[in-house]
């Protein structure tokens, strides 16, 4: 048997390993240069006058975010059922509650014909999740946040970079976006994530949130007469901060970004090609206003079980993986808010028969065959 295919595995290159080495020889491991650099690399890359604030997770992340468009407790916050916890469990890190909407069954995305009949006098923001990198509809999002007087902040752990109507996400018009460097995700720092904005008194509260709630503003407006030692607490804060040996990763990670994309592109071409005569659904294609980030290739299996094909799969050499098992299904969830799957029944249906498949730049095409022949076998062979 050939060797085991994984699901997913970063690319990291001797430029990334050699930037490592030498932040840790420089004697400045936490927190410094480096990430400056990063923080501002990443905001030109975007463009579109964003600031950009590093945070060691994209769940610090989404956490800063909401904490600082005052997001409190018994508020509501609207996304989608089908996403991982991380996108639901800041808000109850601040008190509020998370209010669950199906999705479309085409994009996997967020279903914004369902959003408004969750609306309430509490709700005060929403959380859009760009499933697998395939933006959502944000003109409807937009409208909807305008008319009910929402905050957005976009989690887009999946969608680096993705484009909607030609503007990279992150530019767009919502307070706040958010974007992981998870192991797994299209780029990584190990772990680690960016805060981007246009508001600038957002970003100041989160910058302060971000280490121990020192106001550095205040900091640095007063060292100039105070010993070096000096600072102010002006609030409880985290310590959510990116070091300098993560960001080495990064500012490199990040000049691969676009060829990372179109490999990734490619590679979804390759897979739609040699897949499309097989029981299977096939992702979304992006419309003409949209790129999509393929940070996965998400099929669904119409006529074999889907646990079964996992284990067959695995048997054969090839990790597969499941995005996502939705909140509903997940016991606190489930039984915090009393959900069940009559109320979710497309992310249900869904989710009974999705499988993601290997999708990332160290795969050659020859390792895409061994997936396309595994599935080919399996799939022959369950419909007899
Ligand atoms: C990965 C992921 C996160 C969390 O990212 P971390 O950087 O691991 O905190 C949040 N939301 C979604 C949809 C994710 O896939």
């Amino acid at each position: 048997m050939n060797d085991f295919l994984p699901f997913a595995l970063p690319d990291i290159g001797d430029e990334e390993i050699d930037e490592v080495i030498s932040t840790l020889k420089s004697g400045w491991v936490t927190t410094g240069p480096v990430t400056k650099k990063f923080e501002s690399n990443f905001a030109s890359y975007l463009g579109g006058g964003v600031e950009a604030i590093s945070v060691n997770s994209a769940t610090a992340g989404l956490h800063l975010a909401l904490e600082a468009l005052g997001i409190g407790p018994g508020d509501e916050v609207l996304t989608t059922v089908y996403t991982f916890t991380a996108t639901a469990e800041v808000v109850r890190y601040l008190g509020a509650h998370p209010v669950f909407v199906d999705i479309d069954p085409k994009t996997l995305n967020i279903d914004v014909t369902k959003i408004e009949e969750r609306v309430t006098k509490r709700t005060k923001a929403i959380i859009p999740v760009h499933f697998a990198g395939l933006p959502c509809n944000m003109d409807a999002i937009f409208s909807i946040a305008k008319k009910h007087n929402l905050k957005i902040v976009e989690d887009a752990a999946h969608a680096l970079p993705a484009r909607y109507n030609g503007q990279l996400i992150g530019t767009l018009a919502s307070d706040v976006t958010v974007f992981s460097f998870y192991a797994t995700k299209t780029m990584t720092t190990g772990e680690g994530g960016m805060i981007v904005t246009r508001d600038a008194m957002v970003a100041q509260r989160i910058k302060t949130m971000r280490l121990h709630g020192i106001n550095r503003d205040a900091f640095d407006r007063y060292t100039s007469n105070k010993p070096s030692w000096f600072y102010e607490v002006v609030a409880p804060g985290f310590k959510y901060n990116l070091t300098d040996i993560a960001s080495s990763i990064g500012i490199h990670q990040l000049t691969k970004l676009e060829n990372f994309r179109e490999k990734r592109a490619k590679m979804a071409l390759l897979y739609d090609e040699n897949l499309k005569k097989m029981p299977l659904t096939l992702p979304a294609k992006p419309n003409d206003n949209l790129a999509h980030a393929w940070h996965l290739y998400t099929v669904r299996l119409n006529n074999m079980d889907r646990d079964q094909f996992v284990v067959k799969m695995a048997e054969k050499g090839v990790g597969t993986s499941v995005h996502f098992i939705p909140l509903h299904l997940q016991p606190y969830w489930r039984d915090t808010y009393k959900l069940s799957s009559q109320m979710f029944p497309v992310a249900s249906e869904v989710f009974s028969n999705v499988v993601s498949l290997p999708l990332y730049t160290r795969m050659s095409s020859s390792d895409q065959m061994r997936v396309v022949d595994a599935m080919s076998e399996i799939l022959r062979k369950s419909c007899g």
